[in-house]
């Protein structure tokens, strides 16, 4: 028998074992991130403060400084301190706070719901956080890429996405894809958005648009048509002052079973302000005592999961509705406090620094101490180490996996075009083709009555499935030199299984199209061969 059919066999043994490394190592990464966000807490709270505006009061000494984890605010002779989970300062860029989110947005492919929600004061730099500006995008796009990223390079594309984009405006349901024309013009279709909360605990939005999303380039144009018809309207704060919450909804399903794995929220709220400050009347206090009532909904939810009380007010406010099986356990929540630099919006600042404060509610009623602390970073030090190191060598696995499969394919394709009978499944296919050539003309003989006997293994190829299990025993002996017992020989029927799953969309539709048990990829390189003997059989 050939040479080269025991190589690739070999060489599937070695996709095997490559495959059985990337599955352990990747449930490891899982664990050491569930870990990681578990000590950080699944609801945390992070303060960003904007750099000033031209127009504004520059002052070389700031009222507002920013330490790692804690704001410090001069007022009136007075000194007061926030404590945050991470604060931001003036200097910070977009990269700086969206590495702080990026693991929560890969937790969500580990099933878990994720709520990133921008709050502050007009013009504190909400929208900037997340939508971003021209060439330096916000958390939103960043996090859309990083999913496609994760589907396409790390996990499997088994993967779909969908995307929703609605504004609370007012109490009511807005849906940010279904405005076609005037978006400040309600569409009748968006008044039949509703809310419903299964007894299970999951809320579904029955009327929402719930777009598919392919790719990056398709996320980010609907992701615009849905900023452009968000409402807006001027106060004197804020030329541009958003006067309503702007939700974004990613839905991370399962593309075989269509369940879904998790969803995302990423939400620009509205403005927190005062409305004394804002000067605001008729419709715009409307909207902002609307806005305050649905903010202190939130915060009291927030709190309420924080202090794991019994009842947690979620019925108070449509915001709260929405994300109620996004904000409780098993979800990741980060909230970002923004804050302005001057002067002139200090009692806003310190408002919006006591709403953080509130919302981090049980840490801070037992601050840690000093030795607590340390052992808490350096656990977490450890845990991110491990979680990084892991996603490094799952990269390097996946680049292996993918030059022995195409290794494979090439001598596969190679084997065919020539038609040379290398493997030992080739060599069985001609035996059987000269079997079955040979039973045609006897039948044809003999007439329909009598079936030919060709499914029974001649005594030339029971010899020859023995001498090739010799050869390949001994090349697994000196190549591994050791004992994994697949059972390549005997057999040809073939049923790989396993949650493993690389780019296995072209292997599912191949598998479902021949109808063989599999879930890994390296059947994409065995299927010709099995396809080859079954049409002869
Ligand atoms: P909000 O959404 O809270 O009302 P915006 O995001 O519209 O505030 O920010 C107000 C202005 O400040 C915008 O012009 C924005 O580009 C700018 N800005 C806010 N934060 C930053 C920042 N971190 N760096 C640079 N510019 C910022
Ligand atoms: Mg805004």
């Amino acid at each position: 028998m050939g040479e080269a059919s025991v190589e690739e066999m070999v060489e599937q043994e070695d996709i095997m074992a490559l495959q059985s490394r990337y599955q352990s190592l990747d449930a490891k990464r899982r664990v050491a991130l569930d870990k990681l966000l578990d000590i950080k807490g699944s609801i945390r709270v992070f303060s960003r403060i904007r750099p000033f505006k031209s127009a504004e009061n520059w002052r070389n000494s700031l009222p507002i400084s920013v330490e790692t984890d804690k704001i410090k605010v001069k007022s009136l002779g007075s000194k007061k301190e926030f404590i945050v989970d991470r604060g931001f300062d003036q200097n910070s860029t977009q990269e700086d706070v969206y590495k702080e989110v990026q693991p929560i947005i890969k937790s969500a492919f580990d099933g878990h719901n994720v709520c990133v929600l921008a709050y502050g004061q007009t013009g504190t730099g909400k929208t900037y956080t997340m939508e971003g500006v021209r060439g330096n995008p916000g958390i939103v796009l960043r996090a859309m890429e990083e999913l496609f990223r994760e589907i396409t390079q790390e996990k499997c594309e088994k993967y779909t996405l969908t995307m929703s984009m609605l504004e609370v405006y007012m109490g009511s349901l807005k849906d940010l894809l279904a405005l076609k024309q005037h978006p400040l013009r309600m569409d009748p279709a968006t008044k039949s958005i509703s809310i419903m909360a299964r007894t299970s605990g999951t809320v579904e939005i029955e009327g929402l648009t719930d777009a598919e999303i392919m790719n990056f380039k398709q996320a980010t144009s609907l992701y615009n048509k849905g900023r452009r018809a968000r409402v807006t309207s001027s106060t004197n704060v804020n030329e541009t002052s958003s006067r309503s919450h702007c939700l974004t909804r990613i839905i991370v399903r399962d593309g075989e079973k269509g369940k879904v794995v998790s969803k995302i929220w990423l939400v620009d709220l509205g403005g927190s302000e005062r409305l004394l400050k804002t000067g605001a009347l008729g419709q715009t206090l409307d909207e902002g005592k609307s806005i305050n009532l649905s903010l202190s909904a939130l915060g009291d939810v927030i709190a309420a999961l924080k202090q794991k009380k019994h009842h947690v007010p979620y019925r108070n406010s449509k915001l709260t509705q929405l994300l109620r099986d996004s904000l409780g356990e098993g979800s990741r929540v980060v909230m970002i406090v923004h804050t302005s630099p001057s002067e002139d919006d200090l009692l806003e600042t310190i408002c919006t620094l006591t709403f953080a404060k509130r919302v981090r509610s049980i840490e801070s009623n037992r601050e840690l101490s000093e030795e607590t602390k340390k052992i808490r970073q350096k656990r977490i030090a450890e845990l991110d180490h491990i979680t990084k190191e892991a996603e490094k060598e799952l990269q390097i696995l996946k680049v292996q996996i993918e030059k022995a499969e195409s290794s494979i394919r090439e001598k596969n394709q190679a084997q065919f075009a020539d038609g040379s009978p290398r493997s030992p499944l080739v060599l069985e296919h001609v035996e059987f083709a000269e079997i079955s050539q040979h039973a045609e003309k006897i039948m044809k003989k003999l007439g329909p009555k009598v079936k030919p006997h060709s499914m029974a293994p001649t005594e030339s190829s029971k010899q020859r499935q023995s001498a090739t299990g010799e050869s390949i025993q001994k090349l697994r002996n000196s190549k591994f030199g050791h004992k994994k017992n697949l059972n390549f020989l005997g057999s040809h029927s073939l049923s790989v299984t396993g949650p493993f799953n690389l780019k296995s969309k072209s292997v599912d539709q191949g598998a479902r199209r021949g109808s063989h048990s599999t879930n890994g990829p390296t059947v994409r390189n065995i299927l010709p061969q099995h396809r080859r003997r079954t049409s002869i059989c």
